[in-house]
């Protein structure tokens, strides 16, 4: 659906390990969805270490790296393709500030994260991560296009 200045997209979203033990997925997916975001792909998994050194190269010279990996490796993950118009952005805003010091109430990782490494979700961060992101998690096959009959009043 294209509405007039807004731009529509797909950003790839992750609950983390630890998410899925605490019954915090049903909370999460309602944020999104009461924002009128559109879940296009949701698959539990465990990352291998290779796809996950892949996801979080630009991170790879950074100190917490390692322990970024073990963790995200760590237990099975929620994986997802959201999206809506501007997606990135508003997935990224209910998310909330990567440090959880920084992240207030109200965000998921301000109302649910106690550990910066364990932040809770990962967003894409742009157009060209969360298409490199979405190619790396997900096969096309699985990312379902379908008509949305309330998209009138959603946007
Ligand atoms: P975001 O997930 O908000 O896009 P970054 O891309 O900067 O944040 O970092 C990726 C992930 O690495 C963060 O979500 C967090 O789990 C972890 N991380 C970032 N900075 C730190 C840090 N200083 N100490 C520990 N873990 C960190
Ligand atoms: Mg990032």
């Amino acid at each position: 659906i294209h509405t007039g200045g807004m731009a529509y997209e797909k950003t790839y979203v992750m609950l983390k390990p630890g998410v899925l033990q605490r019954r915090l997925t049903g909370i999460i997916l309602q944020r999104l969805e009461e924002k009128g975001l559109t879940l296009a792909a949701l698959k539990l998994m465990v990352i291998p270490r290779e796809i996950a050194e892949r996801h979080y190269a630009e991170h790879s010279q950074r100190p917490f790296f390692p322990d970024l990996i073990s963790y995200t490796t760590s237990g099975p993950v929620v994986a997802m393709v959201v999206c809506g118009e501007n997606a990135i952005a508003r997935v990224r805003a209910l998310a909330g500030p990567t440090r959880i010091e920084e992240a207030p109430p109200g965000t998921i990782r301000g109302d649910f994260a106690a550990v910066t490494r364990k932040n809770v979700i990962h967003t894409s961060d742009c157009s060209e991560s969360a298409r490199r992101e979405i190619e790396l998690f997900f096969s096309p096959g699985e990312i379902l296009e379908y008509e949305d009959p309330n998209a009138d009043w959603t946007y």
